[in-house]
């Protein structure tokens, strides 16, 4: 069966903890753009939508509501939107499947797409807020991206202000806190300016989520990277640091460098030797660090700090401590999807099936770096 598209038009990326969310397109693609490692919308030009277009998806999503609840009752719900009314819905109604799913997750979420929302005028976000919030009651949770460069442009006023219209998050890639790094990978801010935008964020009494990039030092940098990363978290003190690993996408701009010889890819132990140095420099800071994506080594690095700093570089420790083949036997298990965690190294069955894949590997002639590095371009 065709999908069919929705009433209203929705970008391509949300963070992974907004899966659940609706999507509400404010901005289209990314204003900057020219970040060496991010591919999302590099053959795409930014457009800003109009008032009228992003009510107009408003006024849409909310007939979607209508016509759903109507269906529900229809079929025996009343009014609820269950397990049943979703397979309905998916199987004859496919335009209303994303609104469908949202109120099956409760419609409390919202997440304002695409890169940078906050680069349209304060007032024009504070009516959108207010009509969301207005066609929308159940509503608890408004979040979006915001680039550091853009924060800057906001003063804490007009950020409290969007606060009190109803948004509540802001995600900031804030991927290094290294000068060298941010200028090589053309992200367009500095550390300093970094650490300005959120603290402003967190000033405006909005939550912070902060995201850091593993292995974006490269070879030569790793070490800066981590250290300055650090310093710069120590700096805001975010509500949540959200770690990604870099994975370099053919074609792309870095993959360039990569070739040049001028970027040397991290391999994953030493990405992991990063991710210990970065943890242990975290200091007096109350963050939760979450690891929520799948080119993550290491998913069950995440907690509290202070709390749970121990825990992590227990974890990290482990890892490393492993045997050099029980760690590439790991490494294949999580890039083909068998291993989640490091305790899964103890199930046997897994383990076996493991073993096989990386027989296989070794009997092709590549190493398993190499294979790795092949399966992650999926993932990009
Ligand atoms: S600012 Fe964000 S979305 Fe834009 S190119 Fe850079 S990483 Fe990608």
């Amino acid at each position: 069966m065709a999908i069919s598209k929705p009433a209203f038009e929705q970008g391509p990326i949300r963070p992974p903890n907004e899966a659940n969310s609706l999507l509400l397109r404010l901005t289209r693609n990314c204003p900057w753009n020219r970040c060496l490692f991010c591919p999302v919308y590099k053959t795409k030009k930014f457009s800003r939508r109009s008032l009228d277009e992003i009510k107009n998806d408003i006024y849409a999503i909310a007939d979607s509501v209508e016509k759903i609840t109507e269906i529900s009752h229809s079929r025996g719900s009343g009014g609820k939107v269950d397990r049943q009314t979703v397979a309905l819905i998916h199987a004859e109604y496919p335009e209303l499947m994303s609104v469908a799913f949202w109120q099956y997750h409760g419609g409390e979420t919202v997440f304002l797409q695409d890169g940078d929302s906050l680069l349209l005028p304060v007032e024009q976000l504070i009516e959108i807020l207010g009509l969301l919030k207005e066609k929308f009651p159940k509503i608890n949770r408004i979040t979006t991206y915001a680039r550091s460069r853009t924060l800057l442009r906001r003063s804490v006023e007009e950020l409290a202000s969007l606060k009190k219209a109803g948004l509540n998050r802001i995600h900031v890639g804030l991927e290094s806190g290294n000068d060298a790094v941010l200028d090589l990978m053309k992200k367009g801010v500095t550390a300093s300016q970094h650490i300005e935008a959120g603290l402003r964020v967190k000033d405006a009494g909005l939550s912070l989520s902060e995201y850091v990039l593993l292995g974006l030092g490269g070879e030569k940098l790793w070490r800066e990277h981590a250290l300055d990363t650090a310093e710069v978290l120590n700096k805001i003190d975010p509500h949540f640091i959200r770690i990604r690993t870099l994975a370099v996408r053919p074609n792309s701009p870095l993959a360039e460098l990569v070739e040049k010889g001028d970027f040397k890819i991290l391999p994953d132990d030493q990405v992991v030797r990063e991710e210990a140095l970065l943890i242990d420099n975290l200091e007096g800071i109350k963050s939760t660090i979450y690891s929520d994506h799948i080119l993550n080594l290491l998913e069950e690095v995440c907690g509290k700090l202070p709390e749970e700093k121990s825990r992590m570089k227990n974890i990290i420790d482990s890892y490393l401590n492993m045997p050099e083949r029980d760690r590439e036997l790991f490494r294949l298990g999580r890039r083909t999807g068998y291993f989640r965690t490091l305790t899964d190294m103890e199930n046997e069955a897994l383990v076996s099936t493991v073993e096989d894949i990386y027989r296989q590997v070794k009997n092709s002639g590549f190493s398993v770096d190499q294979y790795i590095t092949q399966l992650l371009q999926r993932f990009v």
